[in-house]
């Protein structure tokens, strides 16, 4: 398969950072033969092999952006769910979000502190846009 690597080094985290298209969850995105999935995910398979269907693919360092297989782990369904992973959210807490939106006092950015996610992500609950992940494969 065609893989170009598309990602700066971060001396002082490790991190590669990557440099192609960034989805509205701060994810980056990267076609392979066609098909979009995520660049980290992309990544992974091609340095690490292929993982279980239905997996995630955590960051250990918590940068979305990062795609160092090294930063990357495969997580089972299960297991993703059980860790409560950065940036999903059940529908208790969209709904816990939006109403403490409502209520005032609050902003996106303490809201996007206290649950864990971006404040575009917190952004987007709000205004019903978009509230899921990027559907992979
Ligand atoms: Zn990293």
């Amino acid at each position: 398969m065609t893989f170009k690597q598309r990602h700066r080094i971060d001396e002082k985290t490790g991190c590669w950072i990557w440099l192609g298209t960034i989805a509205p969850n701060g994810y980056g995105h990267k076609c392979i033969n066609g098909k979009v999935t995520t660049a980290h995910r992309a990544y992974y398979i091609y340095f690490r092999g292929p993982v279980q269907a239905g997996s995630h693919i955590d960051h250990r360092c918590r940068n979305t952006r990062c795609v160092n297989p090294d930063h990357l782990e495969e997580v089972t369904p299960s297991e993703n769910l059980r860790r409560g992973r950065q940036g999903k959210l059940s529908a208790d807490d969209v709904a816990t979000i939006r109403s403490r939106y409502a209520a005032g006092g609050t902003t996106y950015r303490k809201l996007a502190a206290e649950f864990g996610i971006s404040n575009m992500h917190v952004s987007n609950i709000i205004n019903l846009l978009k509230n899921r992940d990027v559907k992979l494969p």
